[in-house]
C-alpha cells in the first residue's frame, strides 16, 4: 500500500523539522504554522484518524497522550492546545492520524 505523507516523513523519505522520535511516534514542525509553536505528533502506524483507533491501539493511544506533554515541555510550552481534526468538515487534510500541538500565543475559544 502507498505510504502516507506522514509515513514518508517518519521514515525520513521527505524532509521535516523533526523535534521528537521514538519507536512508536514522531513529532515535527507543521510546514504552515498556525501559532509560533505548531508541532504535529504522528504515530508511525498509519491510522487514518482517531475514529479508526481500535482496542488493540490502546497502548499506542496512551503513549501519544503521554508524549504530548513531553513534546510540549521540551518546546517550553506551559500553555498549549491539542487538536485532532477528524474528517473533511473538521478540516482534516492528511489522512494519517496526527495531533496538533499549538502554543506560543493566546489561543481563542471556541475555535472556528
Ligand atoms: P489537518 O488539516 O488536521 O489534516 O493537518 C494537516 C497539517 O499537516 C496541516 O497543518 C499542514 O500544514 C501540515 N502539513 C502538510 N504537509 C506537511 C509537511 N510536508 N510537513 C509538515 N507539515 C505538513
Amino acid at each position: 500500500m502507498e505510504k502516507t505523507l506522514f509515513q514518508k516523513i517518519a521514515d525520513h523519505e521527505i524532509p521535516a523539522a523533526m523535534v521528537y522520535e521514538d519507536e512508536l511516534c514522531v513529532a515535527f514542525r507543521d510546514v504552515a504554522p498556525a501559532a509560533p509553536v505548531h508541532i504535529l505528533l504522528v504515530p508511525r502506524k498509519p491510522l487514518p484518524d482517531i475514529a479508526a483507533a481500535a482496542p488493540e491501539d490502546a497502548e499506542l493511544m496512551a503513549h501519544l497522550m503521554l508524549t504530548v506533554g513531553r513534546v510540549a515541555r521540551e518546546q517550553g510550552l506551559s500553555s498549549f492546545r491539542t487538536v485532532l481534526n477528524t474528517g473533511a468538515d473538521a478540516g482534516q487534510t492528511v489522512p494519517h492520524l496526527h495531533i496538533h500541538i499549538l502554543g506560543g500565543r493566546k489561543l481563542e475559544w471556541p475555535p472556528g
